[in-house]
């Protein structure tokens, strides 16, 4: 052999070497991603069907979700988070706007049946989780929805209800939340579950419907774990100890999440994720809100002007602190290492947060999550368990079917 045929060889043996060990793990992740079935316990698009007539069959280009790229970052089931505000957008109340985002759900799946399924009970869930279509189940996000009435919270889980927030950032009557406990204790009227807030906690479990605790107060959090004889769940919420903001779970709620059986389904907002990020987001809320003092008494159009540039400086400073993707994983490494691998999750809360990690745009994008814990040397057993065994295990124990 001449020299030069060697040296085209030894070439060609470099680039095929080069390739496979491009190629490999990038295969290694589709084949572990494609075997999981990938759970996302939280994401709010509902909202943007009800409000703003968004049609997630066609492919959207604001937002986070739509069914093509649903089917992009192989997602078998998706909760639906059924929200409204602390004022009723209907002059009926609460439990209207439960209805009308429960009804904007159905009639998606009603028009894309190739596309989107549910499921009742949990072995129809799980057979029909792994198949071609998007499972679509109905998390309502916050316990003001039932307006004092349990014979409400029976309807909505008659409309297919699985697992039920007891508060959003408002307490009800019954159940304080996270954001009051700690920012406006004021507003309290009593802290933790009354009586009929424990009423609640029953009925879920008798129905076999998930007790959600983000967003929470400490003590509902520790009143509901005591009550339930359910394991729970944490639609949304990340890890206190590494971002300590009032949305997120300390260490000792984590291991009661894990001595209860339950599962904590990462939040993938930036600044739950990012110390750094939710630190620099106050300070300049701060020195907004003094540039806004600062315009009393300019004329309007100049005002005007004048805040446009301080939102495109403030957006263009938000941007460029948003969180890696690595960052986010350390969230999931963080519970596992605290109290091992079978009591976390992905809970996006894609299409309900203004910023999300680089890297994590959309929905398309969960492989990658699926590629850092394979880079961390994760086995495919315990990756599986994260990207939605763990909260198929908390469904099968809750659904009474
Ligand atoms: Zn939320």
């Amino acid at each position: 052999m001449k020299k030069g045929q060697t040296c085209l060889l030894h070439v060609l043996f470099l680039v095929f070497l080069t390739g496979a060990a491009i190629n490999l793990p990038a295969q290694s992740m589709a084949r572990v991603h494609e075997k999981a079935i990938v759970v996302d316990t939280h994401n709010d698009c509902l909202t943007g069907l009800v409000l703003e007539g968004k049609d997630l069959a066609t492919r959207l280009n604001t937002g986070h979700s739509d069914l093509y790229r649903w089917k992009k970052g192989g997602l078998d089931l998706q909760f639906f988070s059924v929200w409204t505000d602390k004022m009723p957008r209907n002059k009926e109340g609460f439990f209207q706007d439960a209805l009308q985002e429960i009804d904007s759900l159905h009639r998606i799946i009603l028009r894309n049946p190739d596309r989107m399924t549910t499921g009742d009970s949990f072995r129809e869930i799980k057979r029909r989780a792994h198949k071609d279509k998007l499972v679509s189940l109905i998390g309502v996000e916050g316990g003001h929805m039932i307006e004092n009435d349990l014979a409400k919270l029976d309807s909505l889980y008659a409309l297919g209800m699985k697992y039920l927030t007891l508060t959003w950032n408002n307490s009800t009557d019954w159940a304080s939340s996270a954001m009051d406990e700690t920012l406006h204790p004021e507003r309290l009227k009593q802290k933790g579950l009354t009586p009929f807030g424990k009423q609640v906690v029953e009925r879920l479990n008798e129905l076999g419907v998930m007790v959600d605790l983000s967003h929470v107060g400490e003590q509902t959090f520790y009143d509901a774990i005591a009550v339930s004889k359910k394991p729970v769940i944490l639609s949304h919420s990340s890890v206190w100890s590494i971002c300590p903001v009032f949305r997120n779970v300390k260490d000792d709620q984590i291991r009661a999440v894990a001595n209860n059986g339950g599962v904590i389904c990462i939040n993938f907002y930036s600044g739950f994720i990012s110390r750094e990020y939710d630190q620099v987001q106050k300070t300049l809320l701060l020195e907004k809100e003094k540039f806004m003092l600062s315009l009393a008494g300019v004329p309007v159009p100049d005002s005007l002007y004048s805040m446009k540039k301080w939102e495109y400086k403030y957006d263009s400073i938000m941007n460029a602190t948003r969180p890696s993707l690595e960052q986010l994983v350390d969230h999931i490494d963080y519970i596992v290492k605290l109290v091992g691998d079978r009591y976390v999750g992905i809970g996006s809360d894609y299409d309900g947060v203004g910023s999300v990690p680089v890297g994590l745009e959309d929905v398309t994008t969960y492989p990658k999550i699926t590629e850092e814990l394979i880079h961390r040397g994760y086995s495919n057993k315990s990756i599986k368990r994260i990207l939605g065994g763990n909260v198929l295990r908390v469904m099968k124990a809750n659904f009474s079917r």
